[in-house]
């Protein structure tokens, strides 16, 4: 790369570690031409893509949000943590493996319905039941409150 002091054209690499534990490559190069050294950082670029919804509005994906949700579908529901938290990293590699910048929450939808249906039946028919008619994501936690309050007040 370019050298930021003269932009001299060549630089050279005189060390290379990892960093971060591992998630960085640190190096540290010298310029041919004027000697100065500097550092670079490199790492990978695992941005997760803005959700779309419906209304077109944008909104960075909250994982917490999705976390709440899956808890609301499961409550009382006998499936281990350590299972909703898998699904959890699985729709996150799933909307990172997609390149996107941008994802509509259709799709995000999509990935938690699959996931719910091979994780628990009846919290694939709660959420389904709800989904399906909001098509957003977003008002997930909010529908499955409302349901489960319906459900306690019978
Ligand atoms: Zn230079």
């Amino acid at each position: 790369m370019h050298c930021p002091f003269c932009s001299a054209i060549d630089t050279k690499v005189i060390d290379s570690r990892l960093v971060a534990e591992g998630d960085q490559v640190r190096r540290r190069r010298e310029c041919f031409d004027c000697k100065e050294r500097f550092t670079t950082y490199e790492i990978a670029e695992l941005v997760m893509p803005r959700i779309v919804k419906q209304n077109g509005v944008r909104e960075p994906f909250d994982e917490e949000k999705l976390r709440a949700g899956f808890q609301r579908a499961l409550e009382k529901r006998p499936v281990a943590v350590e299972a909703v938290e898998a699904v959890i990293q699985r729709i996150k590699h799933a909307l990172r493996a997609t390149g996107e910048r941008e994802v509509g929450s259709r799709v995000l939808g999509e990935l938690v319905m699959s996931e719910l249906r091979t994780l628990d039946e009846v919290a694939y028919v709660r959420f389904a039941s709800v989904y399906r008619s909001f098509q957003d994501i977003s008002e997930f936690k909010d529908a499955i409150d409302t349901l489960r309050h319906s459900t306690d007040s019978d």
